[in-house]
């Protein structure tokens, strides 16, 4: 009996080893779940909420250790974060003085503004971990990949596995910078756009490959803190897939207020390190080659889609050739009843809006709701300054389409707000059917045009005529004024203040 007494401890500690392992077994075996999703972006965070919230009982899985993918890692978020302080640094260098502030001994603390950008990426992601736990939605760090379209194998950084199985999937693994194949990334000198969010020191000067959003939102940041950028672009505009208006009036603007060189129309060839320099070369127009030298070189050519490592091939899917994305159909789902596929990593915009509202659509799909999109009123901004919105079609789009128009313009530097702000750069743009006067398209170049362009999705939403902005009271002073200043000049020629 003593002897008993003297081993029920251990007896009992061994006995709740035991059911303790059994339980761990239990939970990393056979999860069953309605919806699993891969990736944990603004399409896949976006798409478990809105599933959680139709009732689904939902897991992610996501590779990195926090969540938010690469908008809020090192995209959207992180960049908006420098373009602020960079913006601030600039003002207060070149504009402050105009408005009667005097600063001594201004200067840049790069350390402190990459922690800063830091910690916003740090609220945003700690966010999501939030939003998770309130959705009930259970989260699994490692690679997700298929072993057959209802089961899917997480495996973690230390190689242990778990199995997870799902009534359906949502791939929503997005994207990586593009490589140019002649063109080695190394990282330390020649880097992408997420190592170009960590730079330790204001560069002298950069070579930007690549006249699109991020490289010109990255070059923004660095020739605001003072470093000279020059933008290599093989076509003849940047941002050249947005109304060719804007991009001109960008690159001129950027090129008066911050020094940036631009390369138009030439073709990079190659780049070179040595030592802490690092040089690109490119064939100009006429076919001549240049050669550039900078401190970094930023290759911001695109992204390409991202499905490695998730055997696809198990489910039967093959990705496109060009492009790498996963074929979907009007549903967003893939050949394989149940598995869906979002954001990024399938066809049309990269943009984690456009990802967000896919992963509301499949989640309402899954839980039988008729959902829509409308692609053709997805914005797209830049966040230069100024900043450059657009929704709709382009003009060159209507010309092609053959659709009789009618064009109406107005300048910030007619509008009372922007000389307040002296912000008199840009302009808004509205283009209307010319029989309907339905506004077809709204471009805008100009200060805070990211937020505004929101009033022309919302009106185009609602199928309204340039008339229907028009007679829509705006406050007094605003930026907001020129949208109705441009849809009366669209509406009969008739803007009243210029
Ligand atoms: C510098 C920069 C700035 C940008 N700025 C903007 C902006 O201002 N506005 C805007 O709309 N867009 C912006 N974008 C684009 C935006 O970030 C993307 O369009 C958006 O993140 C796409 O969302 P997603 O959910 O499809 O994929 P992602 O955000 O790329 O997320 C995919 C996630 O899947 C994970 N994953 C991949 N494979 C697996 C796997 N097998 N198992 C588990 N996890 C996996 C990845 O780790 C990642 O976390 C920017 C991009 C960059 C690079």
């Amino acid at each position: 009996m003593a002897m008993i007494a003297r081993l029920l401890p251990n007896l009992l500690s061994a006995f709740r080893l035991f059911s303790l392992h059994l339980a761990n077994q239990n939970s990393q075996k056979n999860m069953q779940y309605d919806v699993v999703v891969i990736g944990s972006g603004p399409g896949g965070y976006v798409g478990a909420i809105r599933c959680a919230q139709l009732g689904l009982k939902t897991a992610v899985v996501e590779k990195y250790k926090t969540f938010g993918g690469t908008c809020l890692n090192v995209g959207c978020i992180p960049s908006k974060a420098l373009l602020d302080s960079s913006e601030h640094f600039h003002n207060a260098a070149h504009t402050f003085t105009t408005h009667g502030i005097n600063l001594k001994d201004l200067k840049v603390d790069m350390k402190q503004m990459i922690a800063r950008k830091d910690d916003v990426v740090a609220q945003n992601t700690a966010g999501i971990t939030y939003l998770f736990k309130k959705n009930k939605i259970d989260s699994f760090e490692g690679v997700g990949s298929f072993v057959d379209k209802n089961t899917i194998l997480v495996t973690k950084a230390d190689g242990t596995t778990e199995t997870l199985s799902a009534k359906n999937v949502i791939i929503a693994t997005g994207s990586k910078p593009t490589a140019l194949p002649f063109l080695p990334i190394d990282k330390k000198r020649i880097i992408t756009s997420t190592e170009a969010l960590n730079i330790k020191e204001v560069p002298k000067t950069m070579v930007v490959i690549g006249g699109g959003v991020i490289g010109l939102e990255l070059g923004s940041v660095y020739a605001r803190l003072g470093t000279k950028v020059s933008v290599v672009e093989f076509l003849p505009s940047i941002i050249g897939t947005m109304d060719a208006g804007l991009g001109k009036e960008l690159q001129r603007v950027l090129k008066k207020t911050l020094g940036m060189e631009f390369y138009m129309g030439h073709k990079v060839t190659g780049a070179t390190t040595k030592g802490k320099t690092v040089t690109v070369t490119a064939d100009t127009p006429k076919g001549e080659s240049i050669s550039l030298e900078a401190d970094y070189c930023i290759v911001a050519v695109g992204r390409t889609a991202y499905s490695e490592g998730l055997g696809l091939d198990k489910i039967g899917i093959t990705v496109e050739e060009r492009g790498k994305k996963i074929p979907v159909n009007e549903h967003l789902e893939t050949s394989v009843k149940g598995v869906y596929a979002i954001g990024d990593v399938i066809t049309g915009a990269m943009l984690a809006h456009k990802a967000e509202d896919e992963g509301t659509y499949v989640a309402e799909t899954i839980a039988g709701q008729k959902p829509h999109i409308n692609y053709n009123l997805i914005p797209g901004v830049v966040y230069t300054w100024p900043e450059v919105a657009s929704v709709g079609l382009t003009e060159e789009q209507l010309k092609e389409k053959g659709i009789k128009y009618k064009a109406g313009s107005f300048p910030f530097k007619a509008s009372g707000r922007a000389k307040a702000s002296m912000d008199t750069d840009g302009f808004i743009k509205v283009l209307a059917d010319a029989a309907t006067d339905e506004v077809l398209g709204v471009h805008m170049i100009g200060p805070r045009a990211a937020d505004m362009i929101a009033e022309a999705v919302i009106a185009m939403e609602f199928r309204a005529s340039a008339e229907d902005i028009a007679r829509t009271c705006h406050a007094h002073p605003t930026y907001t004024e020129a949208l109705k200043e441009a849809a009366l000049a669209a509406t009969d020629n008739r803007a009243i203040h210029i």
